[in-house]
């Protein structure tokens, strides 16, 4: 969607789970010096363009291809890491430098399996190299299908256009041999152009007849240069021997990785020394458990003579088949309910594969010559695996398991098999290759690992297995399958290792590093639904963070005392139209009755900034988390508000619902707002009025804590907001993601001068951002006088056991020193030191 010459909204190019910059696992990527960007963990095998644009390099490798949209972004979609070491193997470029293509064509075809294993990870990036012209601004982080909106593209404010500087002085010039591996692909020239940066003098390099100044990414990546070409470098201006220094040690210096991974890196076990009683794998998710190994057989099929009666085959195979169906139908329904966004798109898949006209046409050819239904379904999807295979299609691996996985479920249907595997507690099962079904029986069956002799680190199953938590290694190889059933193992997902003769100290050293963390899990959870107060008596409120009514019933049950943020923002996000006021109060009072006779703190809706609503236009901000966002809203648009608070107002019981405001900066927000309560309430005839409550999130709330508390009647603190605005470090910036740490000791001060203030009116302060999860925090919040900790659902239990050991006392006297520390990391040292986690 082009909307104007500034902005654009790009569509997912993949799909799969959204990662931040940040989370990516290459120094270079990660640290933002190639740009602004996003990556995916790729579940498909095609990269369609974001945009409609114009394709402006296309890597020799065929990995990478660069778009330069019509508003002037240029955008690298990059496949994998490390990609450029497969010198194009298992890539297709679907476009031509120079081409013109429409958003959402398809650029570049990739074998996922072979580039899967084959590289270090498929995790793909979309890099806007223009970032000193245009910023990127997610629009999402969670799973994204291909086409679905996922970033924002804003150019950036110039303050009066300046132009360019004519370089001065003497040109000097140096030549150099490029040691980088692959020559000077995307990540390199990022180098090469940070380097430059660096220095006032305006650097270029010249090859094969071309130049292209060091500033542009694009402009280094087009010149093609390859490993060990020989390329001129040229500086002109004040510092230019210096720079061209800079350049000709940076050209030719691999980087670290490279060196790394320049001894052919392939399939993990490929380069380990063979130890004895040990089989090499792939991780596929971490972990580390010990158990008896046990082997899953494929399901066996009694003998078919092939005189069965055609009819009755096909009516035994569509009962089967609808009973799949339905069970199929059902784990979508559980899947969506429970946001699981991966499972969901799996299981949909399968659904689709289940209708394929092409599997059944053939299936009830077989039945008409006579064959049994379980012989004619089995058939039937071996045939469509061969023909994936022959096709050497990319998707090959994933679609045949996939299809195995519904052969499985449809023979086991057919032959009256109940879907439960007799396994010995805490078994490590052992698999040619598990399906998605599979994975999700298992792991109800409270199996402690999983391992296959193939399959890929990137497969559904491995998806799934990350998800749960289950420790799961792929590629074993088929001697996993000759060991024997029962013995003792150790599964070290990390170590690629399965250990088959664990030594007694081996195995109990593992045993017990597994048994004390169930232990204290499970502690932990069994207390979760009692109050928590510390040693010495303080009674700390541990709520949740939810999103709607489900996750709320989700925290009951995790043991949540309240809802401490419910984020109102997410019923208004992804959708056409705005929440009339009934749909509204609908969903507020779900989350109320979800939470039994707990109060819920709903929290107004908090757009502007990063959060943009299609249906609600606000005007375009040169800085839009410095904008109109949060309660400033009710400057800019008083209706949605009015409509929002009225339909709060229709909950019941009112006593049992709290309202916050987010991003107070001064008392007259505050008041404003109470007296629309009032008006409001007044209209309604109500006599009960709900308590309401100001976030302290940016740093001059908290410096006037005291004056919003005297018309407030809570305070909770934002700490993320909190974090952004006191660091000045944007909370989504990747490469300053280490940095953004709401335990920094400034941060701490205002935490401290938010309680004082509040406690001065009497009124209490809790914490809804991210710092109330972090158990290293607990003792400081509490010594600082926090008493209500609103934490995502699965931490309920650890926070309160948390709690339960901490004595109130000592974390006032201990924290106030804290306050005298100068950086966050100096404080995180401390707090090992003083409450060590456990
Ligand atoms: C915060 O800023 O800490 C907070 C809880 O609000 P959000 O993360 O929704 O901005
Ligand atoms: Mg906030």
């Amino acid at each position: 969607m082009h909307k104007n010459n500034k902005e654009l909204t790009l569509s997912a190019p993949l799909s799969g789970p959204v990662l931040t910059l940040a989370k990516v696992p290459d120094a270079v990527f990660a640290s933002g010096a190639m740009g602004d960007g996003i990556a995916i963990d790729p579940l498909n095998d095609t990269l369609h363009a974001p945009c409609a644009g114009v394709v402006v390099h296309v890597a020799r490798t065929g990995h990478a291809v660069t778009l330069r949209a019509d508003n002037g972004a240029e955008l690298l979609l990059h496949l994998g890491l490390d990609t450029v070491e497969l010198q194009g193997q298992g890539f297709t470029m679907l476009v031509e430098e120079g081409a013109r293509v429409t958003n959402g064509q398809p650029l570049l075809r990739y074998d996922q399996d072979k580039v899967a294993q084959q590289c270090k990870s498929l995790v793909s990036l979309l890099i806007l190299t223009n970032s000193q012209d245009f910023q990127a601004r997610p629009i999402t982080l969670k799973s994204v299908r291909v086409g679905e909106p996922l970033l924002h593209i804003i150019r950036r404010q110039v303050a009066g256009a300046q132009a360019e500087a004519e370089p001065v002085g003497e040109e000097i010039v140096g030549h150099i041999r490029i040691a980088h591996r692959g020559g000077l692909h995307a990540r390199p020239a990022a180098l090469i152009r940070q380097t430059a940066q660096g220095f006032k003098s305006k650097s270029k390099l010249h090859f094969g007849g071309k130049s292209a100044t060091c500033d542009s990414l694009i402009g280094l990546m087009g010149l093609a240069i390859g490993e060990q070409d020989d390329v001129q470098v040229s500086c002109q201006g004040p510092d230019a021997e210096a720079a061209l220094q800079a350049l000709l040690t940076a050209l030719s210096t691999a980087l670290a990785e490279e060196h790394h991974a320049a001894a052919p890196t392939p399939m993990v076990q490929r380069q380990r020394v063979p130890e004895a009683g040990v089989l090499h794998g792939v991780c596929a998710a971490p972990g580390l458990v010990a158990g008896p190994l046990f082997r899953l057989s494929a399901i066996s099929l009694p003998a078919d003579a092939g005189h069965n009666d055609p009819a009755q085959q096909r009516q035994t195979l569509d009962t089967a088949l609808t009973q799949v169906h339905s069970e199929i139908t059902a784990t979508l329904s559980q899947a969506r309910k429970h946001k699981q966004t991966d499972e969901e798109a799996i299981f949909a898949a399968h659904l689709a594969l289940l209708e394929d006209p092409a599997l059944l046409d053939a299936a009830h050819h077989s039945i008409d010559l006579g064959t049994a239904a379980t012989h004619a379904w089995s058939q039937s999807i071996d045939a469509q695996c061969d023909v994936l295979q022959q096709l050497g299609s990319a998707l090959l691996a994933e679609r045949a398991n996939d299809l195995r996985d519904l052969k499985q479920r449809v023979l086991r249907a057919l032959l009256g098999e109940a879907w439960h595997y007799e396994l010995p507690p805490g078994a490590i099962v052992a698999a040619h290759e598990l399906t998605p079904s599979d994975l999700l029986q298992l792991s109800q069956q409270g199996v402690a690992g999983l391992c296959m002799a193939e399959g890929g680190a990137t497969s559904h199953v491995a998806i799934l297995a990350r998800g749960k938590g289950l420790p799961c290694m792929v590629a074993l190889g088929a001697s996993l399958l000759d060991q024997q059933q029962g013995q003792a193992v150790v599964l070290d997902a990390e170590g690629g290792r399965l250990e088959l003769m664990p030594s007694v100290e081996r195995l109990a050293q593992v045993e017990q590093a597994q048994l004390d963390r169930r232990q204290r899990r499970a502690e932990q959870q069994a207390q979760a639904h009692s109050p928590a107060q510390t040693v010495d008596g303080l009674h700390i409120e541990v709520a949740a963070n939810v999103a709607s009514s489900e996750e709320a019933a989700n925290a009951l049950a995790n043991g949540a005392d309240g809802v401490g943020l419910l984020r109102t923002e997410f019923l208004f996000v992804d959708r056409q139209t705005a929440p009339d006021e009934r749909e509204q109060h609908h969903a507020y009072q779900a989350v109320l009755d979800a939470m039994g006779d707990k109060s819920v703190i709903i929290r107004t809706i908090d757009v502007g900034g990063d959060k943009q609503l299609d249906y609600l236009p606000l005007p375009a901000e040169a800085n839009p988390v410095l904008g109109l966002r949060g309660i400033r809203l009710a400057q800019a648009r008083p209706e949605i508000l009015d409509q929002q608070l009225r339909a709060l107002l229709h909950v019941t019981p009112l006593s049992r619902c709290r309202i916050l405001l987010p991003m107070v900066t001064e008392v007259d927000e505050l008041l404003h707002i109470r007296q629309r309560l009032e008006a409001l309430c007044h209209e309604l005839g109500l006599s009960q009025r709900p308590e309401l409550g100001v976030m302290i999130e940016v740093p001059a709330a908290a410096l006037l804590a005291e004056q919003l508390a005297e018309h407030a009647d809570f305070l909770s603190i934002g700490t993320n907001d909190l974090s952004q605005y006191t660091l000045a470090m944007d909370r989504d910036h990747a490469g300053l993601a280490s940095r953004v740490d709401a335990l920094h000791p400034a941060l701490l001060r205002l935490i401290a001068q938010t309680c004082a203030g509040a406690a001065r009116h009497k009124r209490w302060v809790g914490v809804c951002g991210a710092l109330a999860s972090d158990p290293l925090a607990t003792p400081v919040l509490i010594g600082l006088g926090v008493s209500e900790l609103s934490v995502s659902p699965v931490q309920i239990g650890e926070i309160k056991d948390r709690v339960r050991h901490l004595d109130a006392s000592e974390c006032r006297r201990i924290s106030q020193d804290l306050l005298k520390l100068s950086s966050a990391s100096a404080v995180r040292h401390a707090c090992h030191q003083h409450w060590p986690l456990r």
